[in-house]
């Protein structure tokens, strides 16, 4: 993703960050509200290394924190890694922790998840067809989205922000963009769903864009 030998771009400084993921969604919506910023996002395979950490953390904060440190002790740039989740009122904030294998967990309605053909859906599509059919006739589908993000630079302790984005589940998925729970999703105050919706419309009220706009005020600050 990017040059790492060149310093500089320009008169603008070269500013590396190391994006802790391996989710294509998220580092699409982190270039979108990061790179205007200044930063040029180095992924873990860019340097030769792996975003695979076990999420053994029994919050968002100690997962953020667990794949933050692993590339912090391995990589010379400063990183930022995100841990975030869909709670559902109506399922007692599941899946929460674990959202990205809901499909997988033995709780729940039991799969298999299957699409039209009866082959076996992609996990995402998988969480999103268990996630509806858990909410079967249930009225209440109040939700949110939460994000936390831990900055690490070397030699320092980590930051964490955290954004929160209000919403609900709707009945069927639609839409085509973004990446997750998206197309079964509307932010409160919008009729379309984050997969409906433009992606500069989800940055600017999205649990990630809210984490990082505090992300980036903190840098500020401390440049000040
Ligand atoms: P983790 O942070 O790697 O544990 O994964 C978070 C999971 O939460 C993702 O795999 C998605 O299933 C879901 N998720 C987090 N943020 C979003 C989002 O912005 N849109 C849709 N799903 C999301």
């Amino acid at each position: 993703m990017a040059d790492e030998s060149s310093p500089s771009r320009g008169a603008i400084p070269f500013r590396p960050l190391l994006i802790a993921t391996g989710n294509r969604g998220k580092v699409v919506e982190f270039q979108s509200l990061l790179a205007p910023a200044g930063f040029t996002l180095l992924l873990p395979g860019d340097l030769g290394l792996s975003a695979d950490v076990d999420e053994t953390g029994d919050s968002y904060v100690a997962n953020a924190f667990l794949k933050a440190s692993a590339l912090a002790a391995l990589s010379p740039h400063p990183v930022l890694a995100d841990d975030s989740g869909l709670e559902v009122d109506a399922l007692g904030g599941a899946p929460g922790l674990y959202s990205a294998r809901f499909s997988t967990l033995e709780s729940g309605p039991p799969g298999p998840w299957l699409d039209a053909a009866g082959k076996p859906l992609p996990q995402a599509a998988a969480n999103r067809a268990k996630l509806l059919k858990a909410m079967e006739g249930q009225e209440n589908r109040s939700a949110r989205f939460r994000c936390v993000l831990c900055y690490m630079e070397p030699g320092k302790s980590a930051a964490f922000f955290e954004g929160v984005c209000e919403g609900e589940i709707i009945r069927e998925e639609r839409g085509d963009g973004g990446f997750g729970y998206d197309p079964i999703l509307i932010p409160k105050g919008y009729s379309q769903t984050f997969a409906e919706l433009p992606g500069d419309v989800k940055d600017a009220i999205s649990h990630r864009g809210k984490a990082a706009a505090l992300f980036l005020k903190s840098l500020a600050a401390s440049r000040d």
